[in-house]
């Protein structure tokens, strides 16, 4: 089945769902198909200054209830998520294209990621240092930084908030998040199920209209006090600068450029279902998705044969059709992205393994793409493609593969294969990234640290430090008089 329906999104503000005040909406398009299936609302100056005192009175609220309290209505909406994850599902691939078995992983994720954090809040423990002074107590109080403002992309529109939504009220801070106007109603429903759940008016809030008009309202607003981005790098180091100018606390979660390294003694067939499958994973539009594959030139040409297999084993398809494992691109900007990297990446010298196209006139489809011996200057091996295409190019030596591996600005996520102790140490002590996994795909959970170095950001969104980046730090001493 292929057609579904789909609602038109408004703005969240205290817990009512409202038109924009001045009845602007922009319309949502289906990937699959290039069809309008829907609108969601554009906010202005006004509906953002409404959003704002609901925040500044959601907070209010919301930190004076217990740690315990907000972890059980957290565990609440995680349960709702659950429980509507096959609607909310549809949804998602409706408007962002993958395929619905991924769409059913992102919503359960984001359930358990919110479990992950409800719990963790309850354990937001400030410290008792010892005083120079008998006679006094000296406190570490940890306390919620204020309302957020949240931007998120695309690419997953509901994980992309939840590690954010759920560090937020997990401390007792309120949220307002600008989701993407392309995918806009899995991230309402993914809010409906907090105010479901019971979160006082004004704890979440949802915006849309134009991301830069609301950024630069945003930002800079007294009443916002954090500000955390998952999107590009250009965007996010000017949205940091704003906040800086501003003063405001930052999490950056930006755009990535993934080594794999396969290394002379990998399992080849491992590296190639681990990194061929997480390559592909969402037609590749992952910040943490493989880009450049650096084989060991004794492996080279078998390990591109089986990535070429493997590519070519993929059914390409409107996500909601039965079977589909390749779903369309996001939007039509990536194709064009797509259809230019290979272009140019042909005129430099790579070779085309496979795909290398569009396919199809209606929807976003691109192949699955393998380009071989790819040169240092294509722009597929310096700028993040974002899209279904892998770039395999051969080493010497490890050391060699470690200093192309660190050569970007980029440090978010890195992949390596070897049967090696030796190995896997010196690349777990010298691959620059945030997140490395080694024979094995990404397994980014809840409890461990998400997030980059370099030019991909700053902050974690996982593990106890994505709660400390909602916390501000008091000390306290209390003279006995
Ligand atoms: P883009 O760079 O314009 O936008 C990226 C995201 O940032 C979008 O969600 C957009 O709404 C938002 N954005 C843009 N300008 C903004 C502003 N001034 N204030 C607040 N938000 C703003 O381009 P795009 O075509 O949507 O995506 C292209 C590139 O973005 C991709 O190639 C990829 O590198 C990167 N991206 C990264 C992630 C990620 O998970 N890190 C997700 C989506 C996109």
């Amino acid at each position: 089945m292929t057609t579904s329906s789909y609602p038109d999104t408004r703005l969240l503000i205290a817990n009512e769902w409202v038109d924009a005040a001045s009845g602007k909406t922009i319309d949502v398009r289906n990937p699959a198909t290039g069809q309008t299936i829907g609108k969601v609302a554009h906010a202005s100056t006004a509906d953002l200054d409404r959003a704002l005192a609901a925040a500044q009175k959601g907070f209010e609220t919301w930190r004076d209830v217990s740690a315990h309290e907000r972890a059980a209505t957290m565990r609440r909406a995680a349960a709702l998520l659950r429980e509507r994850a096959p609607e909310i599902a549809r949804l998602l691939t409706q408007e962002q294209g993958k395929p619905l078995a991924e769409a059913k992983v992102e919503v359960l994720a984001g359930a358990d990621i919110i479990d992950w954090f409800a719990d963790e809040g309850r354990r937001v423990y400030g410290r008792i240092v010892p005083s120079r002074n008998l006679a006094a107590q000296q406190l570490v109080l940890k306390e919620p930084v204020g309302p957020v403002a949240a931007f998120t992309p695309w690419n997953f529109p509901i994980n992309q908030i939840v590690r954010k939504l759920g560090a937020a009220l997990a401390t007792g801070c309120s949220f307002l998040v600008k989701a993407p106007e392309e995918t806009p109603a899995s991230p309402a429903a993914l809010l409906q199920t907090f105010v479901d759940a019971g979160v006082p008016p004004g704890t979440v809030g949802l915006v849309f209209g134009d991301p830069a008009e609301i950024s630069s309202y945003l930002i800079p607003h007294p009443i916002i006090r954090k500000v955390t981005f998952t999107g590009s790098t250009p965007v996010g180091k000017q949205l940091a600068a704003l906040a800086g100018a501003h003063m405001k606390r930052v999490t950056m979660e930006l755009g990535g450029h993934a080594p794999v390294i396969v290394a002379e003694d990998a399992d080849v067939a491992l590296a190639v279902k681990a990194a061929g499958a997480a390559k592909f994973r969402n037609a590749g539009q992952v910040c943490i998705s493989p880009t450049r594959f650096l084989v060991h030139n004794s492996l080279k040409e078998e390990f591109t044969a089986a990535l070429v297999k493997h590519a070519q084993s993929l059914k390409l398809g409107d996500g909601l059709a039965d079977g589909t494992t390749l779903g369309p691109l996001a939007n039509e900007r990536r194709v064009v992205a797509m259809t230019k990297v290979v272009a140019q990446a042909r005129e430099r010298g790579a070779k085309i393994a496979t795909g290398g196209e569009r396919v199809g006139t209606a929807g976003n489809f691109f192949a699955p793409t393998v380009l071989a011996d790819v040169p240092l200057d294509a722009s597929v091996f310096n700028d993040e493609p974002f899209g279904p295409v892998a770039a395999v190019r051969g080493f010497d030596t490890l050391p060699e593969a470690i200093a192309e591996a660190n050569r970007l600005p980029f440090g978010l996520a890195g992949y390596a294969f070897t049967r090696s102790i030796k190995n896997a140490h010196l690349l777990s002590q010298r691959v620059e990234v945030g997140m490395l996994w080694i024979n094995q795909p990404a397994t980014p959970s809840a409890e461990m640290p998400f997030g980059g170095i370099k030019d991909s950001g700053y902050g974690s969104e996982g593990g106890p430090e994505a709660l400390e980046a909602y916390l501000n730090t008091k000390a306290v001493s209390i003279l006995g008089v």
